[in-house]
């Protein structure tokens, strides 16, 4: 399927946005209907009905999955999301999404996500363990740091992955801390992990302003989101001189053409619980703060904000994708027109996962690495999987989010035939 047969109706529907992304590359890649339909299939899939004692005396019964996408390149990478409106559809489309991104930055997983239908907002902490550990149990077999390796999602965090991995040890009869990554620190977690995110969209950016012969100094930027993804980046790229001229929240901007102090405004936050009102900037529209005149949009907050509506008023030259899924397909044939580049969620935010992946090395090797040697390690691979995306782009004449997936695909193609078909 192509942008241009997707309804306007249907265009925020994320799971039509990846077919229609993978079903763009498959096509530019001439794969075969066999090989298309093996890349399209989960591998493995499971439901578990978990029942759980709650504090009252009642008994619940909720429902969890976990699904296995590919583990043609290594184990099953993805997180696991706790909430209300979990679907088995969803989390097929985000473990699918796991083995694209793995794939781009090259590291050695395939793609799994998880997700337990459940209101977290509204459940204890006893609560929320024992659901962890019984959904951990039901899905005991399917895991594993040589199987499929989960991680924090929505409302699931380094306490739950603690939970996730001493379950798992009591069932081995042995400490296996490389089973979830996403830990706290004292259990095999790794040094950089929350910075991760923000500093690979900080690392590919610097990429592609070397492309426009853009300094940081001379380079305005506008970051929707300030939270993990987006306030890293803030920072980061705050302290790399980059002039960071707003940031846009859900209820509201601020703006200041010389760049906003990010500490001075996270401190403000802090204080006050908003940041607006922030006396070094002043406040704005934040329906209006995505179309201001820069050279480096952030969109670090959820997905379909970038659409057929909004796309042809942006003024910036290049959009660094921190949040996963924030442009629809049909806004990418205008950003397209409008010559913006984008660099694609499935490369600009893989420094999670490029991080949680050393944390599953250093957890084997049961040997810690320092921050500084994380980090060095972490720009390595985003510089190399930014030159890889754009010279696939300029080889096959494609955008960076078809030459993203093509790439992707490629590699994953690629192992499944070296392996073979066992039958
Ligand atoms: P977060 O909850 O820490 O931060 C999101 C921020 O965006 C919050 O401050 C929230 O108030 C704000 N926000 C929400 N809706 C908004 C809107 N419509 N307009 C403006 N601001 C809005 O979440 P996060 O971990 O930073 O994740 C952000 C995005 O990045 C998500 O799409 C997530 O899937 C993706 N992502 C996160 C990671 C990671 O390591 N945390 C890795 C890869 C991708």
């Amino acid at each position: 399927m192509t942008a241009s047969l997707i309804s306007l109706e249907q265009e925020k529907n994320p799971w039509l946005a990846a077919e229609t992304r993978f079903d763009n590359a498959a096509e530019k890649l001439d794969l075969n209907e066999g090989m298309r339909k093996v890349l399209k299939s989960p591998a493995r899939e499971i439901t578990v009905n978990i029942p759980v004692q709650l504090d009252d005396g009642r008994l619940e019964v909720f429902t969890g999955y976990r699904v296995q996408h590919s583990i043609a390149r290594g184990p099953g990478k993805g997180g696991i999301r706790y909430a209300p409106d979990v679907t088995l559809d969803e989390v097929r489309a985000l473990a699918s999404w796991m083995t694209w991104k793995c794939a781009v930055v090259n590291i050695p997983f395939g793609g799994a996500k998880g997700g337990v239908i459940c209101n977290p907002s509204v459940m204890s902490d006893g609560e929320l363990e024992r659901l962890t550990r019984r959904y951990t149990a039901g899905i005991i077999e399917m895991i594993g740091p040589e199987r499929d390796v989960p991680a924090p999602d929505m409302n699931t965090d380094a306490r739950v992955m603690a939970w996730i991995m001493d379950t798992y040890s009591m069932h081995k009869g042995e400490t296996n801390t490389a089973v979830v990554t996403g830990k706290p620190m004292e259990l095999g977690g790794s040094l950089g992990r929350p910075e991760a995110t923000g500093r690979g969209c900080m690392i590919v950016t610097l990429e592609a302003l070397r492309i426009f012969g853009l300094k940081p100094e001379e380079t305005r930027v506008v970051i929707q989101g300030f939270g993990n993804v987006g306030g890293m980046a803030a920072r980061l790229m705050a302290s790399r001189g980059f002039k960071i001229v707003s940031i846009i929240e859900y209820y509201g901007a601020v703006y200041n053409a010389s760049g906003l102090d990010i500490a001075a405004l996270q401190q403000h936050r802090k204080e006050t619980g908003s940041i607006l009102d922030f006396e070094g900037g002043e406040n704005m529209d934040k329906a209006e703060a995505m179309f201001l005149e820069c050279d480096v949009l952030v969109p670090a907050a959820t997905e379909n904000v970038i659409t057929s509506e909004n796309a042809s008023r942006l003024r910036c030259k290049v959009i660094c994708e921190g949040a996963n899924g924030p442009t629809t397909a049909i806004a990418d044939e205008v950003l397209a027109d409008k010559k913006i580049m984008v660099i694609p969620d499935i490369l600009a935010n893989a420094g999670g996962v490029t991080v949680s992946y050393f944390e599953w090395v250093q957890d084997r090797q049961g040997f810690f690495w320092n921050e500084e040697l994380v980090n060095k390690r972490l720009e390595e691979i985003m510089v190399r999987s930014f030159g890889a995306v754009i010279e696939y782009g300029a080889k096959h004449k494609v955008d960076n989010r078809t030459a993203a997936y093509m790439l992707a695909l490629d590699r994953v193609a690629a192992a499944i035939r070296l392996r073979g078909i066992y039958a």
